[in-house]
């Protein structure tokens, strides 16, 4: 592949090796219990796959953006709800640590994060709409030395697990409805008293990505654990969440090559008169040509997008392009590989329904496919695409 190289390699090769020997194994089982893959996040944490563009002096590997990739599409393949909470964790909590903690905060936290000792989730979305951060009700006060915190978030991942929430509070008297300004980001231990944390919810997809709600009654935390510029950290979120949706390219490339090389198994080796499916029958061939065509346009655009990227040059409307295109290709690619298997499809046991479990949840996770189109319809209009 054009985008491969030595380090890369290197580093595909680990990932390879922890995906067969220990998250394969496991990625039924998660399934079915719905339970946090903590035992993995950890490992991933010890094989550097946490803080892979991390800088060095923070733990990480300081390695690019498409690595970044090539260690979740790998991942993705066999057990998407583990990038996930690795997204979660990494992208949008620790993008927003990185973008905007002091070096103090920086080396309490993202260091452990960086290697898995701590895990971090992420708080913006509320009950009134993800992307309707003017309506958010979340309100952080400040009270002599700490702030204090009241108001609820919802559908956030690694709850309950998480050791630290990075959470957007309204800290003005209303958030301008264009510029956002008014929200700030803070960061909360869990234990903290007047943190509540709900139940994980039982979803169609993504079962194990500990999702729920987070609930805070006067909840004082330390005046010094605000996280960047009061009021202002819209520009961090804006970048945080690009790299969260630039992310579900590659996550969704696994999710599709998974069901895909189910499809195709299958396919080869169940027999009708003596034929095997592929054989026998020209749809057949021709869905699993077109799924094939489909996984390998998403590849070509995920790549030259992370290329963009790690040479600074990626727009903005390409960045969100990935999430839409990827939850596209995986939830069509997951549907026919189910109808690809029959009835033994539709059965839990069999394994590849998940696939398309998983990529239904693409579409509206991190923020809705039609609130992207809506962005992206912006930036054509401001020839900025
Ligand atoms: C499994 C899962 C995990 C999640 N994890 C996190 C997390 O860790 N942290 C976090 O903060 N949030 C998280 N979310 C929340 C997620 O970001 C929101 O669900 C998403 O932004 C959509 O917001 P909503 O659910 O409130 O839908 P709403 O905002 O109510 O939207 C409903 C529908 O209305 C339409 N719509 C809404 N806004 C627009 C718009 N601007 N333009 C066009 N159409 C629009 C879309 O069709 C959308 O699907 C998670 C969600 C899920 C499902």
């Amino acid at each position: 592949m054009w985008y491969l190289n030595e380090e890369r390699e290197a580093i595909l090769r680990t990932v390879r090796e922890f995906v067969a020997t220990e998250v394969a194994p496991q990625a039924m089982e998660i399934d079915a219990s719905n339970e946090f893959p903590l035992a993995l996040f950890k490992r991933a944490g010890e094989l550097g796959l946490l803080g892979v563009s991390v800088p060095e002096e923070f733990g990480g590997l300081g390695g690019d953006q498409t690595t970044h990739a090539l260690v979740y599409e790998e991942i993705a393949k066999a057990l998407p709800v583990l990038t996930v909470a690795m997204g979660a964790h990494s992208l949008l909590a620790g993008g927003l640590l990185e973008m905007l903690g002091t070096v103090e905060q920086k080396k309490q936290y993202l260091v452990p994060a960086a290697a898995g000792e701590i895990i971090m989730a992420c708080g913006s979305t509320e009950a009134v709409g993800g992307d309707n951060q003017v309506e958010f009700q979340t309100r952080a006060v400040l009270d002599g030395d700490e702030w204090v915190l009241d108001g609820g978030k919802v559908l956030i991942c690694n709850i309950g697990v998480a050791d630290l929430y990075v959470v957007i509070a309204v800290t003005a008297d209303h958030v301008d409805p264009v510029t956002k300004a008014g929200l700030s980001a803070f960061l909360v231990p869990a234990g903290t008293p007047g943190l509540g944390i709900g139940k994980p919810e039982h979803k169609l997809g993504w079962h194990g990505s500990a999702t729920g709600s987070l609930s805070f009654t006067g909840c004082r935390i330390p005046k010094e654990n605000l996280l960047g510029p009061l009021g202002g950290c819209l520009q961090a979120m804006f970048v945080s969440a690009t790299a969260e949706f630039l992310s579900c390219g590659p996550v969704s490339l696994g999710i599709a090559e998974g069901a895909y090389q189910m499809a195709l198994a299958y396919s080869l080796e169940r027999e009708q008169q003596g034929l095997a499916l592929f054989d026998r029958f020209q749809v057949t061939r021709h869905k699993l040509a077109r799924m094939w065509g489909e996984i390998e346009s998403l590849r070509a655009l995920v790549y030259s997008t992370y290329a963009e990227r790690d040479r600074g040059e990626l727009c903005l409307a390409t960045g969100r392009l990935l999430k839409v295109k990827g939850a596209e290709v995986s939830e069509y690619v997951g549907r026919e590989a189910i109808q690809l298997f029959g009835g033994v499809g539709t059965v839990v046991d069999t394994g590849v329904e998940r696939f398309w479990r998983d990529a239904k949840v693409m579409a509206i996770g991190g923020a809705s496919v039609e609130a992207l189109q809506d962005v992206i319809a912006g930036l054509i209009k401001r020839k900025l695409a």
